[in-house]
């Protein structure tokens, strides 16, 4: 028998309360039936995005909301100034580039957060950018952005705050409404604990919706302006993944009986537990200054091989991380701790990660990186 423990930054574990609603039979996404889940739904993602904005639903991955953000709020020729630390922030400015969209690149060390002096320096330079795209945990680092200060500084500005929260939402700290997050998307394979094909977009302020009016870049599945008149019908423009949205339902609940403030301690006390194991293991952190609470990136230490480090994990203890990607492939692995993740998960990541370690040759103490990981998860729980 080979359990398999999936502790990949997406996709995540998916609850078994979950996998059961989904398994429902299909219902008519034109029914009261869908009308209803639909409406609590969209209530759910408003609490957990923490706005009263417009939530539009997508049948797509993250990056499919991500470039309705982009089509639906810039036109030909706009400059989007575009914080690029990573694999997720360039893929902005990809979607950017591909619909005609000017990019001025805020380029940031793999592994280190913005500056939000550099992005306000950029939006000076740049008074008629259009939009900032963030990103609120770079997955590929494993770095957390800090889209409060962000937003404070957009805020005083012309340019809306565009914000990929798919790895960070329902994980690290998001307050649209109150920080001043003009539009957030998400896909919702990470913390929201779905299977891949459901993606988020809401759309938070008016100077958001006063772009969404002016944007003349071409759309048809991914219009706004379609998805909000079928909104104010608890419906989606075309057929909704109702499976995916019931699933969705059940999420938001198991999210809510826990507490949204719950959920975002549980998954910063499994990062320090990650952290803490790591470090007794000897291993370097990536993302140093500002550690995503999703996930734990982790330098491979010289004389290992990151693929055969994953290939161990994976065949000889069931443990599933990822690699690194661009130009840090082959250079750390990436140890997920979001959504369905408890810290038995991260137990389970450590004590593979070590005993992989020493399989390959690599000197460590057996059981110091789990019992370090154990302390802190006992500190923290106040024993
Ligand atoms: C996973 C992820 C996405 C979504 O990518 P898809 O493969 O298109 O679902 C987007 N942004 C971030 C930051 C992610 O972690």
């Amino acid at each position: 028998m080979n359990k398999v423990r999936l502790l990949t930054p997406g996709p995540c574990p998916v609850p078994s309360r979950v996998r059961l609603a989904i398994a429902r039979p299909v219902i008519h996404h034109r029914s009261d039936e869908y009308h209803r889940v639909h409406a609590e739904v969209v209530a759910g993602l408003r609490q957990v995005f923490r706005t009263s904005g417009d939530v539009f639903l997508f049948a797509s991955s993250g990056t499919g909301v991500m470039e309705s953000a982009v089509v639906n709020l810039l036109s030909a020729g706009d400059t989007a100034i575009v914080i690029c630390g990573g694999k997720f922030g360039e893929r902005w400015a990809e979607i950017c580039k591909a619909h005609g969209v000017i990019v001025a690149p805020v380029d940031v060390d793999w592994g280190k957060a913005v500056d939000p002096a550099s992005v306000e320096k950029a939006l000076v330079e740049i008074p008629d950018a259009a939009a900032v795209f963030a990103t609120l945990c770079e997955t590929s680092t494993g770095t957390k952005t800090d889209i409060r200060a962000l937003a404070a500084i957009t805020r005083e500005k012309r340019a809306v705050l565009v914000t990929d929260a798919t790895s960070g939402l329902c994980v690290s700290e998001l307050r649209m409404d109150a920080w001043g997050v003009d539009v957030a998307v998400a896909g919702c394979q990470k913390g929201l604990m779905l299977p891949t094909g459901l993606g988020v977009a809401v759309v938070g302020s008016a100077k958001a919706r006063g772009l969404v009016e002016k944007s003349r870049l071409s759309k048809y599945y991914f219009d706004w302006k379609a998805a909000g008149a079928a909104a104010t019908k608890n419906e989606t423009a075309w057929s909704a993944p109702a499976s995916l949205v019931i699933g969705l339902k059940e999420s938001l609940d198991l999210i809510m009986a826990e507490g949204l403030d719950a959920v975002l301690a549980r998954h910063a006390r499994l990062a320090r537990a990650g952290r803490a194991g790591a470090a007794a293991l000897g291993l370097e952190l990536l993302a140093k200054d500002s550690p995503a609470e999703g996930l734990t990136a982790l330098i491979v230490p010289e004389g290992i091989q990151a693929d055969a480090l994953r290939e161990r994990m994976a065949e000889q203890y069931g443990v599933l991380v990822a690699g690194g990607q661009g130009p840090l492939r082959g250079k750390i692995i990436r140890i997920a701790h979001m959504g369905y993740a408890d810290a038995l998960d991260v137990i389970a990541a450590i004590s593979a990660l070590e005993m992989a370690l020493a399989d390959l040759g690599w000197p460590v103490e057996i059981g110091k990186g789990v019992s370090a990981a154990e302390r802190e998860l006992r500190n923290q729980a106040g024993s």
